[in-house]
């Protein structure tokens, strides 16, 4: 996507914006599907809350991907967008009896992550399969608030509690067909996430009627130059044999599932914003644009890095900025940014956009939320438009308060 390209969407659609390249999700999508490709069985399911536009789920129903999900809404998303239950896998963590049953019933894979819930959706419908989210406790990257497979984390069931789970299997006569670990975003070390798929390993022998081990996600990708990200195709090679061999001293061909969020869509996003102030102040010069951390939250929860530019002036002399929003806090982007010059009016862009950006945008400070763009086949679509005063009275009850 071509700076030009860029800015002329600011102009048709409105800033600030999301832009998505249809053409890198595909690549990144091919790229996980190439690095397994002598696994007979694979299966990618796209974890939906990183970037739930049903056009992007529309997409990924094209390139053949199921869907993974979290909550009810995303799962009825994604019925709208075309996908058969039998694509997609319900992963929540959590939630109520009731929301799981809701979902059993319109007939998607469950996925159970506490003792609790398995016990009594099992005395309920002991015909229907379940998949159990084990936590192997394995570290495998990223920070506290992003790492989800440690022994005080609060997703899944401990891998110490199998004997346990399979005493309510026992009791309750319920299928386990799956076993699943997602262990937290941000993988760095492949031989750390080998060592837990071992782990899943070892629970997958202690079930009798598997047909999917399903090895969550958690793929790194850069985000500044430099960065490391998972090295996809040596995962691939390694976990082929691996899992090949497994399948062959389990007695059954069974199915490899990932459930990517952010290797998918991350890089193909970019969020552009238009600077309104350049101030100086004693120390530093701030770029404050149209936006803030209500519609691109991450720098501000998780410190996440997105590089930004200047692409009214990419080739200007460099200078040092920090890039502020227009929210009423203390709402940074970058501080201390190398960027080629920047006037006012300028746009300014931000590499991987695509996950958990729009996704996670807010109303706040009573702002609109963005419009999104789709390039698909050298076209731009817009897929989401930006909101409208409407929009923010429209579920307000008015009141008489006279
Ligand atoms: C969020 C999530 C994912 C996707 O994680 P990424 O880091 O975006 O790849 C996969 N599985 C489950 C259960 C999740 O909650």
């Amino acid at each position: 996507m071509d700076n030009q390209l860029l800015v002329s969407l600011t102009e048709k659609h409105g800033s600030p914006l999301y832009v998505y390249d249809a053409e890198k999700i595909s690549s990144q999508y091919n790229r996980i599907i190439t690095a397994f490709s002598a696994v007979k069985n694979l299966k990618l399911n796209y974890a939906v809350k990183a970037n739930s536009n049903i056009s992007i789920l529309k997409l990924f129903k094209k390139l053949n991907s199921g869907i993974d999900t979290v909550s009810i809404q995303e799962l009825q998303l994604g019925l709208e967008a075309g996908f058969s239950p039998e694509d997609i896998i319900f992963t929540p963590n959590g939630v109520s009896l009731q929301e799981i049953e809701q979902a059993a019933k319109l007939g998607v894979q469950i996925n159970i992550d506490n003792i609790s819930i398995l016990e009594q959706f099992g005395s309920l419908y002991p015909t229907t399969p379940v998949c159990v989210r084990i936590n192997p406790h394995i570290m495998a990257g990223g920070n506290r608030k992003i790492s989800v497979g440690h022994i005080d984390s609060k997703f899944g069931i401990s891998v110490h509690q199998v004997p346990h789970i399979k005493r309510v299997v026992e009791n309750t006569g319920m299928l386990i067909n799956g076993i699943h670990m997602h262990t937290g975003s941000d993988i760095l070390d492949i031989d750390v996430f080998l060592a837990a798929t071992e782990i899943l390993f070892n629970t997958a022998n202690e079930f009798e009627n598997l047909d999917f081990i399903d090895f969550g996600s958690g793929f790194k990708v850069p985000y500044k130059e430099g960065d490391i990200s998972t090295n996809i195709e040596e995962l691939g090679e390694k976990l082929t044999k691996r899992f090949n061999l497994f399948c062959k001293e389990y007695g059954k061909e069974l199915t490899l599932m990932f459930e990517p969020g952010k290797f998918l869509v991350s890089e193909a996003g970019k969020f552009l914003a238009h600077v309104n102030v350049v101030k100086q102040t004693t120390s530093t010069v701030f770029a404050s644009i149209d936006s803030g951390f209500n519609h691109l939250g991450r720098p501000m929860m998780y410190d996440s890095y997105h590089h930004i530019q200047n692409i009214s002036n990419p080739n200007g002399r460099e200078r040092y900025y920090s890039v502020v929003g227009y929210i009423c806090e203390t709402d940074t982007f970058g501080s201390n940014r190398r960027i080629s010059e920047i006037k006012e009016g300028d746009v300014l862009s931000f590499n991987n956009a695509g996950a958990y950006c729009f996704s996670m945008a807010s109303n706040y400070n009573s702002r609109y939320r963005p419009a999104e763009v789709l390039i698909y086949n050298g076209k731009d679509y817009l897929i989401r438009k930006q909101e409208i005063f409407d929009d923010l009275l429209k579920n307000q009850v008015l009141i008489d308060l006279d």
